[in-house]
């Protein structure tokens, strides 16, 4: 649903909403959210699979970290590209992990990898640009490409959702400025296999778009090992901007800590951007971000394990469910599950269905038409293996209208 002008003002008023804030389509994911809050407010028993964040707390020693700085009073505006320590410690990170080498100066760290995102594309995208987006996809990057000015072109996949080279080859025109890139994917958990990411980094030299390659999930990945487009040579890392943040992997959400690295043309001018916006990143989250870089990673391991056990469960009890079909994620903590064979001639949406499941057995998913993938519905494992088994057992009795 688009924002509209609230029907409050008539066309062309000067009390009317910009054509920008009209056109635009607020989060469905967190619009859900708030719903199943509402619900389980009213005392509704809602299990919520629409759930984009970890159900654990953050890690004891980053929330220590972060008192600590309270108390040593470090309460004030920071650098707007972040604190040093920071941007030190994520370079080091990201030469570590991603074989990547970034100096601090090209890095910035900002409200959230969503931010970061945003002025990623209204720093590079101009009325006219054209920027290509992988669907299914999380529609956030469809909303700020088109708030920039420019205009999504989708590259559609079918199941399992794994972007070739090839698929991009056919979508190149003049006026593709960028490509977006997220891999393990929200929603499909699809991976790009690394000797097609080898390819797609030719191809953007080749045909010169530029990269933003959005990596959030890369610690939530159940096989084999991530890959970073811009570990492909220094050639590829100059026209790749590296995003990422610490929402997923530490649990971390509501810190809003996200980073962008990348050639320094653009992260100052994400930078400027920011000191116009935001200003800095919250100066205690950037030190609970530090500590859960240089601090111990068993917490992460931990959830990691975990969410390996709840991803086995939901695969196989799913698959069970007569008329589901599912390619098992690769990463990330969603199965992104086909429902159309449940319409049973009843039914014409996945929000329809959506909707019934959680009036009838208060299940809440997210439908695909939130990922432009109609017929689809985006279930999470962030919850606990006893909410899940709960949550399948009435996902098949809804299936089999028991
Ligand atoms: N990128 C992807 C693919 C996501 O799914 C999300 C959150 O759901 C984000 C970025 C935003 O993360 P952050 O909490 O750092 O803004």
């Amino acid at each position: 649903m688009l924002i509209g002008n609230g029907g409050k003002f008539s066309p062309g008023s000067r009390y009317s909403l910009s054509s920008r804030a009209k056109r635009l389509a607020p989060s469905q994911t967190l619009a859900l959210d708030a719903r199943v809050k509402a619900l389980q407010l009213s005392g509704a028993k809602v299990i919520n699979l629409g759930l984009g964040e970890p159900d654990f707390s953050t890690p004891r020693h980053i929330q220590k970290a972060a008192i600590a700085a309270i108390e040593e009073g470090f309460t004030h505006y920071t650098e707007t590209a972040g604190i040093v320590d920071l941007r030190k410690a994520i370079a080091q990170k990201l030469w570590r992990e991603n074989r990547i080498r970034y100096r601090p100066n090209e890095i910035a760290v900002g409200v959230g990898t969503k931010q970061i995102l945003y002025h990623a594309f209204q720093a590079l995208c101009n009325r006219g640009d054209k920027v290509l987006i992988p669907t299914p996809t999380w529609t956030t990057y469809v909303e700020q490409v088109r708030l920039s000015g420019a205009t999504p072109v989708f590259i559609p996949l079918a199941p399992p959702f794994k972007l070739r080279a090839a698929d991009v080859e056919k979508k190149i025109s003049r006026r593709i400025k960028v490509l977006l890139l997220n891999s393990p994917a929200n929603p499909t958990g699809a991976v790009i296999e690394k000797s097609e990411l080898q390819k797609i980094g030719r191809l953007a030299r080749a045909k010169g778009f530029f990269v933003v390659s959005d990596e959030i999930y890369e610690k939530l990945l159940y096989k084999g090992r991530h890959c970073s487009l811009a570990s492909f040579g220094p050639d590829v890392r100059a026209q790749t901007l590296t995003v990422n943040g610490f929402s997923k992997a530490y649990a971390m959400t509501g810190w809003r800590i996200g980073y962008a690295a990348g050639p320094e043309w653009i992260i100052r001018a994400i930078v400027a951007l920011q000191s116009q916006t935001t200003s800095n990143a919250p100066s205690v989250a950037q030190k609970a971000a530090l500590d859960a870089l240089l601090g111990s990673q068993e917490p992460l391991c931990r959830m990691f394990r975990e969410f390996k056990a709840r991803r086995k469960f939901l695969v196989n009890a799913l698959s069970r469910i007569n008329g589901i079909f599912l390619t098992p994620p690769e990463g990330a903590f969603y199965c992104f599950v086909d429902v159309r064979r449940l319409f049973h001639g009843k039914l014409r949406t996945s929000a329809e269905w959506c909707a019934q499941l959680l009036r009838e057995k208060n299940v809440a998913v997210v439908p695909g038409e939130a990922f432009l993938a109609p017929g689809y519905v985006r279930v999470s494992f962030a919850a606990s293996l006893q909410e899940l088994r709960s949550a399948v057992k009435r996902i098949s009795d809804f299936a089999h209208g028991s």
